[in-house]
């Protein structure tokens, strides 16, 4: 498959060398041939083929078609698709189907691309290294001894398999640009409130956000294009106007970078990710751009207050699974507590259940003021500082992860190794800021390397330009 950009399948669909149906046909065969990799929970074979052939017809009549026609997609199993199950890769949604499709489906189908699966994913996108997934694990295709990353880990290895051209993935504290990172292709985290949430199923809320890995950040533009701006079915989504893709073919100005001290000094950072980093920041020198050391006081607080935060809002939303109104229900209860205890214990897997405990006890009485209460407060000056930041400069730029992909079984034995996974990543979310993650070279393993940019609310546009600076600049070999 040699496919690695919308603009290439452009270039041979409408110069009628290759047909829709074709393409598809082939990234199915993609597909069967990486059945190990595990990333897709099902494959909408008859559907996509269906699709293509209707595509196919319009294209061939002169008929108009949508922006993604020829964008084979692949969705992660978190994202409602009508008529289709969504299991969040949880057994409690066991046999549960999606009565509607999310607005970001809606608005993809409207520009005629074409969804060929769902994706394997952390349960309930609660993991950085798929292996939470009750229906199995995805492996990382580039070492298949190591994971994919998460939550999004089958998104990320579908494309980066060739198995789709693009997928959906979603963050709530890195799950895009993680992922992204370990299987060396392009994940974006909107702003919070850019991209509509309605038929995501909830984990966090106040973090969550739906966006696009793809190979190129073109791609992701594309994608965040088309998904963004108001919608009505979700109050949080943002009515600001969304940034045209043709801003992207102009070169970034002149811009100013930060790289917070205490990452450049960070202990935690593999070598060859400080090599890349420095790489980074020699390389945007020498094409005109400052960049400079800011400070962010914060770092230490960034993975606690998510874990409190984020607990406290997925023991809220994810109360609605009692085993009555979606999916598995333990028949052999007899009274209603019954039902729900029993359904809850054996639907949920080991993490989702640390995580529902986690989150009451922090909102629990006498704890609230002292963890839920706190946490909001960091939060704030998490914020406050993330802006401040922004006063002095246009970007802030550092690695997506402390290291590369891991290999399986090495941390998921310690949730709190686990979860400092996420140390650079969730710094956005709790913030509501915008970052995205481009590969960036490889270390000596040959395992690829993230870079991460974050700009002020809603900058996705500079944002955007400013990686695909950083793409063009990238090593492509180790
Ligand atoms: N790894 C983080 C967590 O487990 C992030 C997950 C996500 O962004 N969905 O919560």
């Amino acid at each position: 498959m040699k496919y690695r950009s919308l603009r290439q399948v452009h270039e041979d669909v409408f110069a009628s060398r290759l047909s829709v149906e074709q393409l598809v046909a082939d990234y199915l065969l993609q597909i069967q041939s990486h059945k190990h990799i595990h990333a897709f929970l099902e494959v909408f074979e008859h559907d996509a083929l269906e699709r293509a052939r209707l595509l196919d017809l319009r294209i061939r009549e002169g008929k108009p078609v949508g922006r993604l026609a020829g964008m084979i997609i692949g969705v992660k199993d978190n994202i409602s698709i009508k008529g289709k199950a969504v299991t969040a890769a949880s057994r409690i949604l066991q046999g549960y189907t999606s009565v509607y499709n999310a607005t970001v489906i809606e608005r993809l189908l409207k520009e005629d691309a074409i969804i060929i699966g769902r994706l394997n994913c952390d349960e309930f996108a609660m993991g950085s290294s798929n292996e939470n997934s009750a229906l199995g694990r995805t492996l990382n295709p580039i070492d298949e001894t190591r994971v994919p990353g998460g939550s999004s880990g089958g998104s990320a290895a579908a494309v980066a398999a060739n198995m789709c051209l693009a997928s959906l993935g979603s963050d709530t504290g890195g799950s895009i640009r993680q992922p992204a990172a370990f299987c060396g292709v392009v994940g974006l985290k909107p702003t919070y409130g850019r991209i509509s949430r309605y038929g995501l199923l909830a984990y966090g809320s106040s973090f969550d956000q739906i966006g696009p890995i793809t190979h190129t950040v073109e791609d992701a533009a594309l994608l965040l294009e088309i998904m963004a701006g108001r919608d009505d079915k979700d109050a949080t989504s943002s009515s600001r106007p969304v940034p045209r893709i043709s801003n992207m073919t102009t070169a970034l100005p002149p811009s100013r970078f930060g790289v917070p001290e205490d990452v450049l000094n960070n202990p935690s950072l593999q070598p060859d990710i400080k090599q890349a980093l420095d790489n980074a920041i020699d390389r945007l020198r020498k094409q005109g751009h400052t960049v400079q050391t800011v400070s962010f006081p914060y770092l230490e607080y960034l993975v606690p207050t998510y874990y409190i935060l984020s607990t406290a809002e997925a023991a809220s939303n994810l109360s609605r699974y009692d085993g009555i109104h979606y999916g598995y229900r333990n028949t052999e209860a007899k009274t209603l507590e019954d039902v729900y205890k029993k359904s809850r214990s054996e639907g949920f897997g080991k993490e989702v259940k640390r995580r529902i405990m986690l989150g009451t006890f922090v909102l629990s009485s006498g704890y609230y003021e002292a963890y839920y209460t706190k946490a909001q407060q960091v939060r704030r000056l998490i914020r406050n500082a993330t802006l401040d930041i922004f006063k002095s400069v246009d970007f802030i730029l550092q690695p997506t992860t402390p290291g590369t992909a891991f290999p399986f079984g090495q941390r998921s034995g310690d949730p709190v190794r686990m979860y400092l996974e996420d140390i650079f990543t969730v710094q956005a979310n709790l913030a509501g800021v915008p970052a995205i993650s481009v590969p960036y070279g490889f270390d000596n393993e040959n395992l690829p390397i993230g870079m991460q940019l974050m700009s002020p609310d809603f900058f996705e546009s500079a944002l955007l330009q400013a990686a695909s600076l950083l793409e063009s600049s990238a090593d492509l070999q180790a």
